[in-house]
């Protein structure tokens, strides 16, 4: 395993798929390196490939609003995404490509040591919980895995398409908000 500087440094050179021939920047990921809750989303869109950072763009304002309403603060989560680099046209990564960038997302849970992982949308969910599974069936449910609650839900950019899904997240993001609290109780006692 890498630490931080190795690991942005491997992903800043790294050609291990398609995507680094067409990407500005490579995106990390942003928020507190030591949260205890990691989001995870698809990949990098447009901004966030020209800026660097990952949900900058309307997808993340949005997400940016969901938490604060939540009262989940700034430096109590880090946010990352399946690949690095942004598939051109805001394509969903293929398998080849998710596969090559999940040992390095692997290494950044590795360090950032989350106790909560949240996978926005079905690209996250199927990396990271199911290959098979179906969002709309799993989302809202806990499954717990190799020492992290994982909790699936929609995409933000979900949202901006479909308002009906805006409630439904809002619960599952209720039962991420109610777990963080009890973790970070019992950690302050
Ligand atoms: N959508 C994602 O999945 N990730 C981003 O960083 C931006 C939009």
């Amino acid at each position: 395993m890498y630490d931080w500087e190795e690991l942005i440094k491997a992903c800043t050179v790294c050609k291990r798929c398609g995507l680094a021939n067409t990407r500005t920047n490579i995106v990390m990921g942003r928020g507190n390196k030591d949260a205890k809750l990691m989001l995870i989303g698809e990949g990098p869109g447009e901004q966030e490939d020209l800026q660097g950072v990952a949900f900058v763009g309307a997808a993340g304002k949005l997400l940016d609003l969901l938490l604060k309403a939540m009262m989940i603060k700034d430096d109590q989560y880090y946010i990352a995404n399946i690949v690095k680099c942004r598939p051109p046209g805001n394509r969903a990564p293929t398998d080849g490509e998710a596969e090559k960038c999940l040992p390095l997302l692997r290494n950044q849970v590795y360090l950032i040591k989350p106790k909560i992982i949240v996978c926005l949308g079905a690209v996250a969910m199927k990396y990271i919980v199911d290959r098979d599974a179906c969002i709309t069936r799993i989302r809202g449910q806990w499954i717990e895995r190799k020492g992290y609650w994982i909790m699936p839900t929609f995409h933000p950019a979900a949202l901006l398409r479909d308002e009906s899904k805006k409630i439904l997240m809002w619960e599952d993001f209720k039962k991420v908000k109610q777990r963080l609290d009890s973790i970070c109780q019992n950690q302050s006692n």
